[in-house]
């Protein structure tokens, strides 16, 4: 069975930057298991992923633009620390979500003054270069159900 709209498809992959470091892997865990041709992937990837089949293994790189985006540095903003006082301890790394216009935006503390706290509202990821090592696992059907719920059940996906 071949990747196409709408099959569950089970894959092992490893994400490293440009430096050769792993930013993200799913070798050692169960793979990741996602209905194809929903958006739950990059759709750079979903494409390159198009046709193949159980044990295909391909190596994908994609520039910043195809993955998570450039980064926009007007999204880099230095707030009172008052104005966060909801949030709770103020550390960097923590990540909450903002209203922004157009819907919600993950918003991570970048950096803590004594007064003042620097949010960026950049993707963790973006203005990377992502280069994927990918191991296609398994292909299959989707139930009716998890083709409503536009997410898999069962291993890799998820339990409810
Ligand atoms: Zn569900």
């Amino acid at each position: 069975m071949k990747v196409m709209q709408d099959k569950v498809v089970s894959l092992h992959y490893t994400l490293r930057g440009d430096d050769g470091n792993t930013i993200d892997s799913s070798v050692g865990s169960e793979p990741l298991a996602y209905v194809h041709g929903n958006g739950s992937l990059l759709p750079a990837l979903e494409k390159e992923l198009e046709g193949r089949g159980a044990g295909d293994k391909l190596e994908v790189r994609l520039a910043a633009k195809e993955g998570y985006g450039e980064r926009d540095e007007t999204l880099v903003q230095v707030l009172p620390r008052k104005t966060l006082a909801t949030i709770g301890k103020l550390k960097v790394g923590t990540q909450f979500h903002a209203q922004v216009p157009g819907g919600a935006r993950v918003m991570t503390i970048t950096a803590v003054e004594k007064d003042s706290v620097t949010v960026d509202g950049n993707h963790p990821l973006a203005g990377l270069n992502l280069n994927f090592e990918v191991e296609v696992v398994e292909v299959r059907d989707a139930t009716a159900e998890e083709l409503a719920h536009g997410h898999v059940h069962g291993a890799g996906g998820h339990h409810h």
